[in-house]
């Protein structure tokens, strides 16, 4: 709150997190890594691939793909959760046209891409597994997850690729998937036994479950993870989860605000990744608040019944914490 950046990063590094706390970070650009280096961050909890796909004038083959990774899983000694390229309505590529769909956050995006182009789909798992297959750390993560049968074509994929590589079948990495399509919600059990691991990607959950374009100049003020649906919706994911007896982080940007990780903690979430220059602050939070206090705050959340009233609260404690 009142603290400078440094004097968070310096507190921060003084002591560990509470016993099952984890707190990861997300890149994309080579920026990310160097800034999440120089605090000495141990794991990738999201590995946005599409960033680098950007860079290059075509699409990249396996080599070059290969090449990329590479220098991200050099640089981190932990577990580096890569995620399949997440393409389309915001993230586009300079060499691939895209179909004109009037709604194209609704469209062809993310895994319905790599649905629809399984080859590429397959060279990307190819260069996944190659640097899996040479000792790196890497998890696959799944985007826009909707439909059972895009986890089973993924896991084919995957399985089919150990294979051709000539890897022993048990060298499968943990694979996720994305929880971002409020749908995947009331089907979460059907996904017990393909996946690994959850990640929640608030970013998208808000955006699809208030029907709220977030980057509208019109309507998105109306975009919050502060409103009451939201919350209760973040809760009973996490119950979910923990029933099914699987890991959920959140990658999404909820998680690196303030009042939005203090709201995530109080709902029983462990497990973070956010953008480098956050963690420090994420990571003070996590140490300054008690189990009295996280009580207290997913008990007033999850009764008030307007966004404002929840996020003045939220913003009330942050102030507290110093
Ligand atoms: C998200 O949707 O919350 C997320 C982490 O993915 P992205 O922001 O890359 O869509
Ligand atoms: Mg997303």
């Amino acid at each position: 709150s009142r603290l400078v950046q440094a004097e968070i990063i310096a507190k921060a590094q003084e002591s560990d997190l509470p016993y099952g706390y984890q707190v990861d970070v997300n890149v994309g650009f080579p920026s990310d890594v160097a800034t999440a280096k120089e605090l000495g961050i141990e794991n990738v909890g999201l590995f946005r691939t599409e960033f680098s796909f950007m860079r290059f004038d075509g699409w990249p083959t396996v080599e070059e793909q290969i090449a990329v990774y590479r220098e991200v899983g050099d640089l981190f000694p932990g577990d580096i959760t890569v995620r399949t390229l997440d393409i389309g309505a915001d993230k586009r590529l300079p060499y691939f046209a895209f179909p004109d769909e009037a709604n194209p956050l609704l469209g062809l995006r993310s895994i319905r891409f790599s649905m629809e182009y399984p080859d590429l789909f397959r060279e990307q798992i190819k260069a996944i597994l190659s640097l899996v297959k040479q000792g790196h750390h890497f998890r696959i993560l799944l985007p826009m997850i909707s439909r059972i049968w895009e986890v089973e074509t993924a896991r084919e994929i995957l399985e089919e690729t150990v294979t051709d590589l000539a890897m022993p079948p048990g060298a499968v990495p943990p694979m996720g998937i994305m929880v971002e399509v409020p749908g995947l919600f009331h089907q979460l059990e059907d996904y017990k036994d393909l996946v690994d691991f959850f990640s929640v990607g608030t970013n998208d959950l808000i955006q699809y479950l208030l029907a709220v374009d977030r980057d509208s100049s019109v309507v998105g003020h109306l975009y919050s993870g502060y409103h009451p649906s939201v919350i209760r919706m973040m809760k009973s994911l996490k119950e979910k989860a923990d029933s099914l007896r699987k890991d959920i982080a959140v990658c999404g940007e909820m998680a690196s605000i303030p009042g939005g990780a203090l709201a995530l903690c109080a709902l029983g979430y462990r497990h973070f990744s956010v953008p480098p220059f956050q963690a420090p602050g994420v990571r003070y939070l996590i140490q300054s608040v008690t189990q009295d206090v996280l009580d207290q705050v997913a008990d007033t959340i999850l009764g008030l019944s307007h966004e404002k009233d929840i996020r003045a609260y939220l913003d009330h404690c942050i102030e507290q914490i110093d």
